[in-house]
C-alpha cells in the first residue's frame, strides 16, 4: 500500500513497511534481515503543508513505492507529520534523496531521518492493538481470546508480515458486508482476492462454514492466511494460492465465483477489472475496497462496462467500500 493516510496510517504504514521487508528479503535471499536498515524521513508541518508534503513525497516515490504517511502528531492537532520509509541507506543519505527528488524549495519545513530499530514492527503493533469489533466479528490477538462476547464470531489473528488485523477501515468495511451479505443467503464459489492475514476468507468461511479460495501477490500473506485459517479451526474450508490479481489459470478450477471480495487498492483493482468480471458468474456479487472516496466514480464506471451496479457503498475512516451486484438487484 503505497500510501495509507488517516487515523489507522501509522498501524497500516508499519504493516506495509513489513510486506517491503519481505519483498526485499526475497530479492535478496543472501542478506540477512539484521542487515536491513529502514530509515525514517520525518517532515513536520501544519495540518495543510504536511498534507501537501505527504502527496508531493508520494508523487516523487510512486515508481519506488516507498510508503508514505501523514497523520497528527500533537494531541491538540496543531502540528502533523508526513513521513516517508526508505531502506538501506543511511540517515543522511535517505534525507539527502527525498531533498533531491522533491527539489529544494518543495517545502520549508524541517526534516529529520532517523533509523529505526530492529524490530519486528508488525509484532509490536499488535501487541497493544484492541479487539475489533465489524458486524458479528471480533477480530482480536492471542491475549484478548477470552473478549470474544457470546453470539460473537471470533478470528484469532497473530502477528505476521501481513496486513489486515480489522483496525484498518478497509478490512472493518468488508468484514461488516461478508456479515450482511451471507446473512442474507449462501453463495456458491467464494474468493478473498488479496487475501493478507486471511481475515475476510476466515470471516467468510466461519460465517458459511464453506469453502472459501484465498489469494495474494504475496507468498507470505498466502503462507500465513493459511497458518491463520488453522488457527481458526478453518484450515479445512479456506484453500489458497499466490498469484498476482486474476490472470492465473488456476482461478479457473475453483471459480466461477459468485462472490468475490477484493481489498487491494483503486488502481490494481482498475487493471483488474475486466479479469475479475471475466471469472465471476452473471449473477454475482462483489466487494471491491481499499478505495479512497474519490476513486468511486472511476471504480463504478470500469466495473459497470464488467455488468455490475452499485448496492450499496460504506465509508470508514476516509475509505471506501462498494458492493456491487450483477445480473439481480439486491434488497
Ligand atoms: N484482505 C486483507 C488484506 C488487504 S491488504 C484485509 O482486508 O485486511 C491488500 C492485500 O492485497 C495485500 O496482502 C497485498 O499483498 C495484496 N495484493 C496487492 N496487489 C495484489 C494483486 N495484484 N493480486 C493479488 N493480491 C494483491
Amino acid at each position: 500500500m503505497p500510501s495509507i493516510k488517516g487515523l489507522n496510517g501509522r498501524f497500516a504504514l508499519v504493516c506495509w513497511a513489513a510486506n517491503r521487508y519481505t519483498a526485499r528479503l526475497e530479492s535478496n535471499q543472501s542478506k540477512a534481515r539484521t542487515d536491513m536498515k529502514t530509515i525514517r524521513v520525518r517532515i513536520t508541518a501544519e495540518e495543510l503543508e504536511a498534507k501537501r508534503i505527504s502527496d508531493v513525497l508520494e508523487r516523487a516515490f510512486e515508481d519506488d513505492g516507498n510508503p508514505v504517511t501523514v497523520y497528527e502528531a500533537s494531541p491538540d492537532g496543531k502540528i502533523w507529520a508526513a513521513e516517508i520509509l526508505l531502506f538501506d541507506v543511511n540517515p543522511d543519505e535517505a534525507a539527502g534523496i527525498v531533498r533531491d527528488r522533491v527539489g529544494a524549495d518543495a517545502f520549508a519545513a524541517p526534516l529529520e531521518a532517523e533509523e529505526l530499530p530492529d524490530i519486528n514492527w508488525v509484532e509490536k503493533s499488535l501487541e497493544g492493538l484492541k479487539p475489533v469489533r465489524a458486524g458479528r466479528f471480533v477480530i482480536h490477538g492471542a491475549h484478548d481470546r477470552d473478549k470474544v462476547v457470546p453470539g460473537a464470531i471470533g478470528i484469532e489473528i497473530e502477528a505476521a508480515l501481513a496486513f489486515g488485523t480489522g483496525h484498518h477501515g478497509t478490512t472493518a468495511g468488508c468484514l461488516e458486508e461478508i456479515d450482511r451479505l451471507l446473512s442474507m443467503r449462501e453463495y456458491d464459489r467464494i474468493l478473498d482476492l488479496g487475501t493478507g492475514t486471511g481475515v475476510l476468507a476466515i470471516a467468510a468461511a466461519l460465517k458459511s462454514r464453506q469453502q472459501v479460495l484465498a489469494t495474494d501477490i504475496d507468498p507470505v500473506a498466502t503462507t500465513t492466511a493459511l497458518e491463520n485459517a488453522r488457527l481458526n479451526g478453518a484450515r479445512h474450508l479456506v484453500q489458497g494460492f499466490t498469484a498476482n490479481g486474476m490472470e492465473d489459470r488456476r482461478f479457473q478450477l475453483y471459480g466461477p465465483f459468485d462472490l468475490v471480495i477484493a481489498n487491494i487498492l483503486a488502481r490494481p483493482l482498475m487493471k483488474m477489472a475486466k479479469s475479475i468480471g471475466a471469472n465471476m458468474t452473471r449473477t454475482a456479487t462483489l466487494v471491491l475496497s481499499g478505495l479512497r472516496i474519490e476513486d468511486g466514480p472511476r471504480i463504478l464506471f470500469a466495473y459497470g462496462c464488467q455488468g455490475f451496479i452499485l448496492d450499496r457503498r460504506r465509508e470508514k475512516d476516509g475509505w471506501l467500500t462498494l458492493t456491487l451486484v450483477r445480473g439481480r438487484k439486491m434488497a
